[in-house]
């Protein structure tokens, strides 16, 4: 690439300070910063020494401190802009930026207390992610003043999930029967039942069902065995 253009490209960058501009701009979008956008990212030491040179042997206001290799030549650093109406260089959307920037373990540059540099920002190599973020979707890293910020959210499969201590409409009365009749206490309807659980409802069933024949019948033992028989054939 020619020394006097800019790569404002994100891809350009190493792997940790992609993942870092792109959670900068998604927590940017989140916060209403919508207005700014990338003015360059990798840098070459050939662009680094011609920058160098304006303000020095060739004309025009100085633009870089640095002559040798800085972030940008490291592909781990990115500078951004302010889209107008606001003017480039912004100060309080930048310090809004920068702020931003902060909490997520990102160096800004109107951080440095020499050469104060608010539209730059730049990571390590061994940049991580802080925990309790995450890319929520396809972020737009604009690179140009006419292109917002956006943040495109990834669709979540959308599972129903039910109310487990609210009765189905289908099943209201046999649950109202069951608890009036004591087999269930009437918590949690909706969950599901354990086999331990269900054994305790069969057997509270079975033996109402045994006293209720043995009243009339008398002989309890007799129809227990009965019953096992018809069960023992159910298998
Ligand atoms: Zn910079």
């Amino acid at each position: 690439m020619d020394v006097t253009t800019t790569c404002r490209s994100i891809s350009e960058l190493l792997p940790a300070a992609q993942l870092a501009c792109r959670l900068l701009f998604q927590e940017c979008y989140k916060a209403g910063l919508t207005n700014i956008f990338i003015t360059e990212t990798y840098r070459s030491q050939a662009r680094q020494d011609y920058l160098y040179e304006q303000g020095r042997s060739r004309a025009g206001e100085i633009v870089t401190w640095a002559r040798s290799s800085n972030n940008h030549s490291g592909r781990l650093a990115w500078d951004i802009a302010v889209a107008p109406p606001a003017s480039l260089y912004d100060t309080n959307t930048l310090n809004k930026v920068g702020a931003i920037a902060r909490k997520l373990g990102i160096t800004w540059g109107g951080d440095w207390e020499k050469n104060i540099d608010r539209p730059h920002f730049e990571v390590k190599k061994t940049w991580v992610m802080p925990t309790g973020y995450s890319i929520e979707g396809e972020i737009t890293i604009p690179i140009d003043s006419k292109t917002k910020v956006n943040l495109i959210k990834k669709e979540e499969p959308k599972v129903a999930e039910r109310d487990i201590n609210k009765v189905s409409d289908w099943a209201k009365i046999d649950w109202e029967v069951a608890q009036e009749n004591g087999y269930f206490d009437g918590a949690r309807p909706g969950a599901s039942i354990t086999r331990e659980e269900a054994a305790v409802v069969i057997n509270r069933l079975r033996s109402n069902f045994l006293k209720l024949i043995g009243e009339s019948k008398a002989d309890i033992k007799a129809l227990e065995a009965r019953l096992q028989k018809f069960e023992k054939e159910e298998k």
